[in-house]
């Protein structure tokens, strides 16, 4: 299994409150796969839901946070093809 790390595109020095969390369907259940999560303050909040839906993602707001994690942060389990 590849974890890719990576970053959103602003940058933030608030405090994370929320990894939102993408899925992907499997099986006929919207929240089939855990795919990626990006770590947000309330402000980047439905960016980061914007983001995961543009990628045919399900997102999922849980609280996060008491870490040193830099907002827009993205852990991605996903498999990378081809990198
Ligand atoms: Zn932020």
């Amino acid at each position: 299994m590849t974890i890719t790390f990576a970053t959103m595109s602003h940058h933030c020095t608030a405090t994370v409150t929320s990894a939102v969390e993408a899925y992907s369907p499997v099986d006929g259940r919207a929240h089939g796969s855990l795919d990626a999560a990006a770590y947000v303050c309330p402000s980047h909040l439905q960016p980061a839901r914007a983001m995961w839906e543009e990628q045919g993602l399900t997102p999922y707001t849980a609280k996060a946070g008491g870490g040193t994690t830099p907002c827009g942060s993205i852990t991605d389990f996903r498999e990378t093809v081809g990198s």
